[in-house]
């Protein structure tokens, strides 16, 4: 803007002091006019030109040829004679003010006319400090306008970025919202919605191959159990065979537990197996687990107590309950050293019923106690601990979370743990 009004008012400048320069010259053409009559037709033109331009006519010998300029009796004209032929303009200092000067030879004349250039700089200058603090002041505005522009712009980018927060591989289904726009956002909805696609496609892969790899080994590894099974029954089997035999039947026990609980949970993965609801008593399952896990027990000497406070009805899949109550009473008595005690609470509050498994064994260091629930999680092996797939408690995690329960642990090494369960209590049990 700065450039074109300098520019245009230079040239608007220049224009009018040609035009000026070409009425000079139709006067001095004009026929059958002496001078007399150009002299009155030349105050005339002078009288109507705004103040501060100037128009003087030269014959050759440097001589005026129309009366002296009244309004500038003093201004250099001589020298301005002396302008290069092609340069027609030019600038002079007058009176301590800058003139333009356009010299128009038109012989045997030479037209002189001279502008004033002060408004000119004075409206550059008024044009050039109305823009010192608009600018600044358009800066700030754009800047504030920019910013709310650009936080409505943006708010779709933090929904799918909280969105893309919440997405794990538990819930991989979940896709994103796609805008009714055809814009950045759009596509980058549905390229994320695409990738999310073929991440399902992966994970549902390598779930569906965990899933078979398992169900595959299940059979042989059980022949080979039989096996070992079948030959310790030979009494002719000799002394280094059979310790052989049976550590090919420990083994093969472990491995099919293995099996049993990366099938168990590759299922839970892939979406199957889902449990089947239906209204179950906890009590009754804690003392059947009970019941089950005291030959153990009392194999090594230990206490069981059962402590409950009535029955606890609770909506859930009561073979998946089983289990979860096993696997914690069932670690319990495994990490619990000879003459422990355990004791396996169910407490019913008016909301909810609370499971507890609580024993006096080796506990879990404090590092481990954040992945306690993660696969293949298992403490430090040199702490002498029984066989296990670290798989147990991943299992009891997804059951707990299958039935929207909290499972949690709180545990101080050689002191004991307590594992809590709690689950949402049945309404209306009658
Ligand atoms: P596993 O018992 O087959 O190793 P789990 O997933 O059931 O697998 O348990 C994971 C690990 O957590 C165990 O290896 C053990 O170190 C620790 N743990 C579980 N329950 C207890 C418990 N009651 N007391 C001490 N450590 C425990």
């Amino acid at each position: 803007m700065w450039i074109d009004l300098a520019y245009s008012l230079s040239q608007g400048r220049d224009r009018t002091m040609t035009r000026r320069a070409a009425r000079i010259v139709e006067l001095l053409e004009a026929r059958g006019a002496d001078d007399s009559v150009r002299e009155v037709r030349f105050e005339q033109l002078t009288d109507v030109i705004p103040e501060g331009n100037l128009i003087e006519v030269f014959d050759g010998r440097g001589k005026r040829v129309l009366p002296r300029y009244p309004k500038a009796p003093d201004f250099p004209w001589p020298a301005l004679t002396r302008l290069p032929a092609s340069g027609q303009f030019g600038n002079v200092d007058y009176n301590g003010r800058v003139f333009r000067l356009y010299r128009h030879p038109h012989p045997p004349y030479v037209i002189l006319v001279a502008g004033q250039l002060e408004d000119n700089r004075n409206m550059m200058a008024r044009f050039t400090a109305g823009l010192a603090w608009a600018t600044p002041a358009m800066l700030v505005l754009c800047a504030v306008a920019g910013y709310f522009l650009n936080r409505r712009a943006l708010q779709p980018v933090d929904q799918i970025t909280a969105m893309l927060r919440s997405i794990s591989i538990g819930n991989l289904s979940q896709r994103l919202p796609v805008a009714n726009t055809r814009d950045e956002l759009r596509r980058l909805a549905e390229t994320c919605n695409e990738m999310l696609g073929r991440l399902e496609d992966a994970v549902e892969r390598i779930n569906r191959f965990t899933a078979d790899a398992s169900h595959e080994l299940r059979s042989p590894v059980a022949l080979i159990r039989t096996v070992a099974e079948y030959a310790l029954r030979n009494p002719k089997v000799d002394a280094e065979s059979k310790e052989a035999f049976e550590e090919i039947l420990a083994e093969s026990v472990e491995t099919s537990q293995l099996l049993e609980d990366m099938l168990t949970l590759a299922r839970a993965d892939a979406g199957y197996g889902n449990p089947v609801f239906e209204a179950v008593d906890l009590s009754q399952l804690v003392e059947d687990a009970a019941a089950r896990q005291r030959p153990l027990a009392d194999a090594k000497q230990q206490t069981v107590t059962v402590r409950t406070s009535g029955p606890a009805w609770i909506s859930g899949d009561r073979s998946s309950l089983r289990r979860l109550v096993w696997i914690l009473l069932d670690n319990a008595v495994k990490y619990t050293p000879a003459q422990g005690s355990i004791v396996l609470g169910l407490m019913a509050t008016p909301s909810e019923a609370v499971l507890t498994v609580h024993d006096s064994g080796i506990g879990i260091p404090e590092e481990l106690l954040p992945r306690i629930f993660d696969r293949f999680v298992r403490a430090d092996p040199s702490r002498g601990e029984v066989n296990g797939t670290g798989l147990g408690l991943a299992i009891a995690k997804w059951i707990a979370g299958a039935h929207h329960a909290k499972l949690s642990v709180q545990s101080r090494e050689r002191e004991g743990s307590v594992f809590r369960v709690e689950f949402a209590l049945l309404r209306n049990t009658e």
